[in-house]
């Protein structure tokens, strides 16, 4: 299918917005009537930028409540499609765009509607146009498709065809019975997508705030297009989306995420069930399959807090880069890298965002494969790896500024053998950590749809619904991007407010970034033993009362995990423990410790852990 955006759905001027959809590498573009207008040029001025960015302008829209009105509305609403229809050959395009009518003039009767849309399809036909008919989910007497249909159907004119938007269909709770068994494929005049959290509100203003990408919501836009391809639809696929988000967000970044979630869909919606079962297959041994390190950009030297934290949680620097000053860190399964390289995009990063995790390098079954995605994907690679100061391994540009390495098995021997020398005399230390159990990023309100769409989409991750974390001073939302394999596990956090844990987090880091890193072991009293008890965070005593009331713990369990400023949680699969560091430079360590198969990161305490975080900040401002 072929790919279009209206301009609707991108912040700036109407050059801006089309400039970016063509970078983007869209097909075409509906124009938004208001975007038009707003123009300080001619509609000539626009036709000709199109033709210059190779646009094709598929339709104007809307045009607003024209059907089955009374007089003097109905003359006046043909002398409007008049000077519409002169305004499309000025454009060059020939689709007009007309939605289904809320004024209170409206006359109940599909009789009326079906001759006004005939007459107004004759008239389109003279011009060499076309016009398309759109049941908006508010609509005052059509409102779902179905009655849209009917409507189009007793018209019955060459010139006039059904517009389908998934938003209104399903924001009606309308099933796709009707376009599968009714509506054939020529009598489609354009089709619409988007998609939207699942959330209960009056449909306008759910329609007005809440849309976004094909992929980032909870509708099944999947299901829609392959109804569409299975009837043997070929023509656009448009986006439509009305988020505030998204206006106030650069167009280019939003008109690449509109083409990753299109070429997504696509991807979804190809192979017939057998082939994509068996295809699926083979994918999973392809994936992702774990986080092989985390790579810290820092200041040279050893007199820095966030190095000497991860030496407090018993890592040593135990192997050097044999050509640059990067160090390697290991514990149980984990490893680290220490970049202090100049000149190396690691101290790009580490002079915008101070000491910080500038990448993550992530195993694949297929090297290749995972950058072949990328590229489908239309995410940028990094390719100065050989340079000096850059570590040997391809990869590519990923949230905020940092970088996604993907390595394979390969890559590693590599990496750890050649590339790094064991240091003399230091012995492997370590505090019982065994692995990266979860890692937890923090992104602008504004990139957290994006951020959780580039994990879907790219690296093939499952993403949760968005859950609510209440912050002391705001609220967070959290969203989990979880591999195939469930071994990497990446909480995506963002705030709307000012000033929430996520939101001192950017102010102090100047950018989206890696937050927290949570660690796994077995035996969390022992490992927490060994941490400088200063370097934990405090957990009030309320918190264990409630503990004691909710769980039922016996006194010595209680006091135990006091001591210890450990957390506790308990599901039907098992029981976590967990507690945290105090924060370096706005990111914190995690420890945790699962016990049988409990799957869950004790988001019930997540508002304990949030205050007490507030307080160390505001203890720090005060020292
Ligand atoms: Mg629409």
């Amino acid at each position: 299918m072929k790919t279009s955006i209206a301009t609707v759905s991108l912040s700036g001027t109407l050059p801006e917005k089309m400039q970016a959809a063509a970078a983007a590498g869209f097909q075409g573009i509906e124009i938004f009537e208001n975007d038009l207008v707003q123009f300080e040029g001619s509609a000539a001025d626009i036709c000709q930028l199109a033709a210059d960015l190779q646009l094709e302008i598929i339709a104007l829209q809307p045009f607003r409540d024209f059907e089955a009105m009374p007089e003097p509305y109905r003359t006046q609403n043909f002398y409007r499609a008049q000077q519409k229809f002169e305004l499309m050959h000025q454009l060059g395009t020939k689709k007009l765009l007309i939605c289904s009518n809320v004024s209170p003039h409206l006359i109940n009767d599909k009789a009326r509607a079906a001759a006004d849309l005939h007459e107004l399809a004759e008239l389109a036909q003279q011009e060499g146009f076309s016009i398309g008919y759109e049941a908006l989910a508010w609509g005052r007497y059509t409102a779902d498709y179905g009655d849209a249909w009917d409507i189009v159907k007793q018209a019955d004119h060459d010139s006039l065809g059904i517009i389908l938007d998934n938003f209104h269909m399903y924001a009606r709770g309308n099933t796709l019975d009707i376009l599968r068994d009714e509506i054939p494929v020529d009598k489609i005049a354009l089709v619409q997508v988007a998609d939207a959290p699942a959330l209960q509100m009056e449909s306008l203003y759910y329609s007005r705030h809440f849309r976004c990408f094909p992929g980032q919501g909870d509708m099944k836009v999947k299901e829609f297009v392959q109804c569409l391809q299975d009837k043997g639809y070929t023509d656009y696929l448009s986006h439509e989306i009305f988020n505030d988000e998204f206006r106030s967000s650069p167009a280019p970044q939003k008109a690449v995420d509109g083409m990753r979630s299109l070429i997504w869909l696509a991807e979804q919606t190809t192979a017939p069930d057998t082939d994509k079962q068996e295809a699926s297959e083979q994918q999973d041994n392809e994936q992702i399959q774990d986080v092989e390190f985390i790579e810290f950009a820092l200041p040279e030297g050893v007199d820095n807090p966030l190095f000497q934290l991860l030496e407090a949680l018993g890592f040593r620097e135990t192997h050097h880069h044999r050509s640059k000053k990067v160090t390697l860190m290991q514990q149980g399964g984990i490893n680290l890298v220490l970049n202090r390289e100049p000149s190396s995009q690691a101290h790009e990063h580490y002079k915008t965002h101070g000491s910080s995790v500038c990448a993550l390098a992530l195993s694949t079954g297929n090297l290749q494969r995972s950058f072949d995605r990328a590229a489908q994907y239309h995410c940028a690679s990094f390719m100065n790896q050989a340079g000096p100061g850059e570590l040997n391994i391809p990869a590519i540009r990923a949230i905020g500024d940092s970088l996604i390495y993907f390595v394979d098995d390969q890559c590693k021997v590599n990496f750890y053998d050649v590339d790094f020398a064991p240091i003399a005399g230091i012995e492997k230390a370590g505090i019982g950590l065994e692995r990266i159990d979860h890692i937890g990023q923090t992104v602008a309100h504004t990139d957290f749809l994006s951020a959780a769409f580039f994990y879907k989409s790219l690296l093939e991750f499952d993403i949760t619904p968005s859950q609510d974390l209440p912050d002391i001073y705001g609220l967070i939302v959290s969203r989990l991007a979880v591999s195939q394999n469930k071994k990497v596990r990446i909480a995506l956090n963002m705030t709307s407010t000012s000033k929430a844990s996520s939101q001192r987090f950017l102010d102090k880091t100047k950018g989206s970034g890696v937050q927290q890193i949570a660690f796994s072991c077995s035996d969390i009293f022992a490992t927490a033993s060994a941490i400088p008890a200063a370097l934990l965070l405090e957990i009030p005593n309320n918190y264990y009362l409630d503990l004691a009331a909710r769980f039922g713990l016996d006194k010595a369990l209680l006091t135990r995990l006091r001591s210890h400023n450990l957390m506790y949680d308990r599901s039907e699969e098992g029981e976590f423990f967990h507690c945290y560091s105090k924060e370096v430079n706005g990111v914190f360590f995690e420890i945790v410790q699962r016990v049988d198969n409990y799957q869950n990161y004790g988001e019930g305490n997540a508002h304990v852990r949030l205050a007490a975080q507030s307080r160390q900040y505001k203890a720090q401002l005060n020292e």
